[in-house]
């Protein structure tokens, strides 16, 4: 009788990085992890890691998991190394005067990992920002060339910079770019004729 292979923890790690995947041989966790680190599996260490075996029905291992069992990770928002240690060694110092640092209280949100109340506030208030100044650029868009089609908005930076698709057209022959607020559009030769046309139309 052969029984069904199962999967199991390894940790797979690119010397700087390390993460937990679900394996049925070392050899299989080494190509999930090298892949992830963008790496061939023979560019990575593979170590079976049994205390995470409990987490292979779910796939995937939580921020919070990773730091029970000892890890660290990073603070999605403010790049704070985290860890149970650490967070342990500086409530004493802070209780002490020796530290003047902000409290590590870990938490997750969405698959994020932040090292304090605070820090997760200030991500999704940015993120909140984000979708904001991205529907504000579309409306903006599509106030000033009517019947476009929004393509992509880029608003990483304070004035978004939106990519849209002129009516009647397909490709990028028929798309600009349109830094919100500007009078100037960016555009390949070729849709230059494309936008005549559609001017024309407007009129
Ligand atoms: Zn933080």
């Amino acid at each position: 009788m052969t029984s069904e292979p199962t999967l199991q923890a390894y940790s797979v790690s690119d010397d700087e990085h390390a993460m937990v995947v679900f394996g049925y041989t070392p050899q299989h966790a080494a190509r999930l992890g090298g892949s992830h680190f963008g790496l061939e599996a023979e560019d990575v260490i593979t170590d079976r890691a049994p205390e995470f075996d409990e987490y292979a029905a779910a796939g995937h291992v939580t921020g919070m998991q990773y730091l029970a069992h000892g890890w660290w990770m990073t603070c999605t928002q403010c790049q704070r190394e985290v860890s149970r240690d650490r967070a342990d060694e500086l409530a004493t110092d802070i209780e002490v005067g020796l530290s003047d640092e902000a409290p590590m209280e870990p938490q997750e949100h969405a698959g994020h990992l932040y090292c304090s109340l605070a820090c997760r506030e200030a991500d999704l208030a940015e993120r909140a920002r984000r979708i904001q100044a991205r529907a504000d650029a579309e409306q903006a868009t599509l106030a000033r060339f009517p019947g476009v089609t929004i393509v992509d908005v880029h608003s990483l930076h304070t004035t978004p910079h939106v990519v849209f698709q002129l009516p009647g057209t397909d490709g990028w022959t028929g798309q600009l770019g349109w830094t919100v607020g500007q009078d100037i559009l960016t555009a390949s030769p070729a849709a230059h004729e494309a936008y005549r046309t559609y001017q024309e139309a407007l009129k």
